[in-house]
């Protein structure tokens, strides 16, 4: 069942990973998996009356080599009352709370990577202040996101421009703290993005290398472990085809070379590895 269950750091060499949690939300469940009938789905993910699933929005601390980084920030507190409601916003426990568990606070975080700028994961990067204005909400953080990514949610068009709050970035740029990044390259010793397209055209992963292993964070690529399933694919996404075509390359590295994947919006289940038998695929947790 839906839960958020404190899990112990995983090493990983040099680095320490710790999924976090910024609570639950509810999409609808038809949107979540695209072309597959619900007679499918439900079995993995079962629907409420008004037919959403719910997710959980677990952003990745990442700590070594002197830096703390985290990776997404969740949903935030930004919100308005009707859009709570429709997005069936559940924060009552949130980001504060996971890292106060891991012994942290937000003005502790370095640095601030961005898998892409959609609200349920960029929501949680600015605050509104005691005077009512944005700011950045992690006070000494460099913030890190992918220039396309950027120029894309600040000209957004009919079909992305729900998910693109500007209160969510514009505000880091205002502040001077947030820095574009063009491709595929090195964040921090051990941490490197790589474009993935899809889900967005500049949507990335996070690779996380240390000590011989992979870990992964997906983002939106693997939203879920019922996301495994090579066409299991959103309809929020905007090239399906480009998804296709990195997922089925992605899957095979992963499991030939263990990676450590971390699942950002599964409702029970932050980490695992992808496994193969007799043709399905299907994910062995960690943590539990
Ligand atoms: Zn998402």
């Amino acid at each position: 069942m839906q839960r958020d269950k404190g899990m112990p750091l995983i090493k990983l060499g040099d680095l320490e990973l710790t999924p976090l949690f910024d609570g639950f939300f509810r999409l609808d469940g038809g949107a979540m998996f695209g072309v597959v009938p619900k007679t499918l789905w439900e079995k993995r993910i079962p629907a409420d009356v008004k037919n959403r699933i719910t997710l959980a929005m677990r952003p990745l601390l990442v700590r070594g080599n002197g830096k703390t980084m985290v990776i997404d920030a969740g949903i935030g507190d930004k919100m308005d009352a009707k859009n709570t409601a429709i997005y069936g916003i559940d924060r009552s426990r949130n980001l504060d709370h996971s890292l106060a568990d891991a012994g942290l606070d937000a003005s502790r975080i370095d640095l601030v990577l961005a898998s892409h700028l959609h609200f349920d994961h960029a929501g949680g990067f600015t605050i509104r202040d005691t005077a009512g204005d944005l700011a950045p909400r992690f006070p000494r953080a460099r913030y890190v996101a992918r220039t396309g990514e950027w120029e894309d949610a600040t000209h957004p068009h009919e079909r992305n421009r729900a998910s693109y709050l500007q209160e969510n970035f514009v505000p880091l740029m205002n502040a001077g703290v947030l820095d574009l990044v063009p491709g595929d390259e090195p964040i921090a010793p051990g941490v490197r993005v790589v474009r993935t397209g899809g889900h967005t055209m500049h949507h990335q992963i996070v690779l996380l290398e240390s000590g011989g292993r992979t870990a992964v964070f997906t983002a939106d690529l693997i939203p879920t472990t019922a996301h495994v399933n090579e066409p299991w694919i959103m309809a929020y996404d905007l090239y399906p085809m480009n998804t296709l075509a990195f997922k089925r390359t992605f899957l095979r590295d992963a499991i030939d070379g263990e990676y450590l994947i971390f699942f950002e919006h599964d409702p029970a289940i932050a980490a695992g590895y992808i496994r193969e038998r007799d043709g399905r695929k299907y994910v062995e947790p960690v943590g539990d």
